[in-house]
């Protein structure tokens, strides 16, 4: 099966009167050797359950279905639906398509209700793969860190800033919050960057593609960290028993609890000092508690 034998993108564009909706963050890949490579990362698909977040006209749909994955699209934008319907027919019904808003739906619930249950095929934790339209990345990224076990490795395209943030390392300036919850999860990697005119439209910037495989030994309390990344990188440039005053009076304490040194800023704490200050954390709240 080879995606090259279907009619290009740009005509089903045009032959269906479609364009892009900048509102819902529509910049389309149209060159299948590009999302053919962001179809790579994940390795072999063929018989895998994905998931992929708005489609759009499908080009990147169109290589997961060629790698031979039954694959899952959530599109927002119900004018998409009737130009990939077809694709279900050309690839023997792996193809599930569903209209609705990808923040607001229950993947698990939407796993189990596919034949065969779960993740359709084999029961292994779901992949999922996805140009993200850009207004909704983080939000979408977050709550599937959050995620139970039925999602798999995710590899994702996000603005190159954002993707920069996600896989950054302690001292530097991309490091912050969204590098502490990803890695906390994952194992985050930048692996290509695609300029604006790969994309129709351009968008102004370039995206990038990361993928985010999971940690044999993944931190399970994300809200904890949530709260004290929050804090401490809410104010970046203090020092920690400063920035960290919002969540308690008694910061040095926490951070003593956590064998952090109070004057250490937030950009200067690894991963392991984040467990540990959530960790301080959940303690403190536990006792406040009671
Ligand atoms: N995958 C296509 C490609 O690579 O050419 C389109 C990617 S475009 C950057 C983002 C897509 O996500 C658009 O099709 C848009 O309609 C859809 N979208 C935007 N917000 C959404 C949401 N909340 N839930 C589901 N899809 C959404």
């Amino acid at each position: 099966m080879n995606a090259d034998d279907l009619p290009t993108l740009r005509d089903e564009l045009e032959a269906h009167g479609l364009w892009a909706n900048k509102g819902l963050g529509q910049h389309f890949l149209l060159d299948l050797n590009i999302t053919r490579r962001i179809a790579n990362p994940a390795g072999d698909l063929a018989g895998q359950t994905v998931i992929e977040i708005g489609p759009g006209p499908g080009g990147l749909t169109r290589a997961l279905l060629e790698a031979g994955a039954h694959v899952i699209a959530i599109e927002k934008d119900a004018r998409f639906i009737p130009l990939l319907e077809p694709l279900n027919a050309w690839s023997e019904d792996r193809l599930t398509l569903v209209q609705g808003d990808a923040l607001e739906v229950n993947e698990p619930a939407l796993l189990n209700s596919l034949p065969g249950g779960g993740s359709a095929v084999g029961g292994h934790p779901t992949p999922i793969i996805s140009n993200l339209p850009y207004n909704v990345g983080t939000p979408l990224l977050i709550k599937w860190l959050k995620a139970g076990p039925w999602r798999g490795d995710m590899t994702l395209m996000f603005q190159k800033e954002v993707a920069q943030r996600i896989v950054a390392k302690p001292g530097s300036d991309a490091y912050g919050r969204l590098a502490v919850l990803a890695q906390a999860r994952c194992n985050a990697r930048l692996e290509f960057t695609v300029g604006p005119r790969a994309f129709t439209p351009p968008p102004k910037i370039a995206s990038a593609i990361v993928s985010l495989k999971d940690l044999a030994d993944p931190y399970p309390h994300l809200d904890a960290l949530e709260r004290v990344t929050f804090a401490a990188f809410g104010q970046r440039r203090k020092m920690l028993r400063a920035a960290l005053r919002s969540l308690t009076p008694d910061a040095e304490t926490l951070l003593n609890a956590a064998g952090i040194t109070p004057t250490a800023r937030a950009e200067e704490i690894d991963q392991a000092g984040f467990r540990a200050l959530a960790e301080a954390w959940r303690a403190h709240t536990a006792a406040s508690a009671t």
